[in-house]
């Protein structure tokens, strides 16, 4: 099984892609090269003969990576495609289980670095008033770790409609008696949708709802898909096919074009919507990787994991509260409700 380490042309330690510069550094003798530099020395590497007995080893379901720095073996499961050596650190991309299908179209390469996803969490828990105190401290980031998390990027062509009532009520005055009428419209809405780009996560291991909620990503830096950009990191291949994730895709459409036409609705006095539904006509998916960091924290022997958009720097994830901040706080505006309460009385006397 072939295991690719970037190597540093000049002094033969590893590269790793900076963020930063988007150049790949080597951090033994400093040298630092471009994308098209890269490419050369993969096309060398991809030009040596594979042997085939390790081919069968493959299709046999075994799996021995060794890493080519120190020799040591280096266990991955079925989905990792990049990864770390566990003896010597050495980033390793593991090309092969990227062939054919598994090879993503484009890559949103790492905009932030590893000290600027701890900056963002200790950023975050500054504004958290009920937060305890001592969270903040450093030795709680048990681990920051940058991944490239495959995504679909869906286009879909929709048709959509919508039934609903409304009313319109008018009310006058004849006389002494005043009269109200109230109108009442049957409404049907149809609507044809194109959206573009619809991000759905497709790695069993990553949650869901997380990964929705470090959107939006900037599809403008989408590059043409390299190995090289996997260096450094941690990378997992799609373990979720595209049609499982159009199921969530389209639960976000229906209820997208539900709203959008709900707002064509205009000038009743109340809408009921009773009945709305999407068909997807017409779908394209792309295979990308996008960039995210995980910190992983550990509080009084309770876990937290927080994620970091690797391109915007949003974060993402729940914090611990204090219970007796929150008390506290909780305290405060009862308090100062039962004052404005007596000012209240006061006034009234
Ligand atoms: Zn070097
Ligand atoms: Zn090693």
């Amino acid at each position: 099984m072939e295991v690719i380490t970037y190597q540093c042309p000049n002094c033969a330690a590893p590269l790793e892609f900076n963020s930063e510069t988007q150049k790949w550094d080597c951090k033994f003798c400093l040298s630092s090269f471009e994308e098209s530099d890269l490419q050369k020395m993969q096309t060398q590497e991809t030009a040596e003969p594979e042997e085939s007995e390790q081919d069968d080893q493959e299709q046999t379901g075994q799996k021995c990576y060794f890493c080519p720095n120190c020799g040591a073996e280096i266990v991955t499961d079925e989905s990792t495609v990049a990864s770390f050596c566990t003896f010597c650190g050495n980033p390793v991309v593991l090309p092969k289980k990227m062939d054919g299908l598994f090879r993503p179209q484009q890559v949103v390469p790492f905009q932030l670095n590893k000290e600027q996803a701890k900056q963002a969490l200790y950023q975050l828990c500054r504004k958290k008033p009920l937060l305890p105190r001592d969270f903040t401290d450093k030795a709680h980031i048990e681990k920051v770790t940058g991944i490239y998390v495959p995504f679909w990027l869906n286009d879909c062509y929709v048709n959509a409609n919508l039934q609903a009532t409304g009313e319109r009520v008018s009310s006058w005055k004849k006389g002494d008696t005043q009269y109200t009428k109230t109108d009442v419209y049957a409404l049907f809405r149809t609507g044809s949708f194109i959206y573009r780009d619809i991000p759905s996560d497709a790695s069993k291991k990553m949650d869901d709802d997380m990964m929705d909620a470090l959107e939006p990503f900037s599809f403008e830096e989408l590059k043409e898909f390299q190995m090289p950009y996997l260096s450094g990191y941690f990378a997992q291949r799609y373990d979720v096919s595209k049609e499982e994730c159009r199921e969530r895709v389209k639960k976000r459409i229906e209820q997208s074009t539900k709203e959008k036409l709900r707002e064509t609705c205009l000038h009743y006095t109340a809408v009921q919507v009773s009945s709305s539904s999407a068909d997807i006509i017409k779908a394209d998916s792309k295979y990308v990787m996008l960039p995210v960091w995980l910190l992983y924290t550990k509080y009084h022997s309770k876990d937290y994991l927080f994620a970091m958009n690797g391109q915007t720097g949003k974060m993402v994830g729940e914090l611990p509260m204090s219970i007796p901040k929150a008390f506290l706080i909780g305290g405060i505006i009862a308090v100062a409700t039962t004052i404005l309460g007596t000012i209240g009385g006061l006034l009234l006397c």
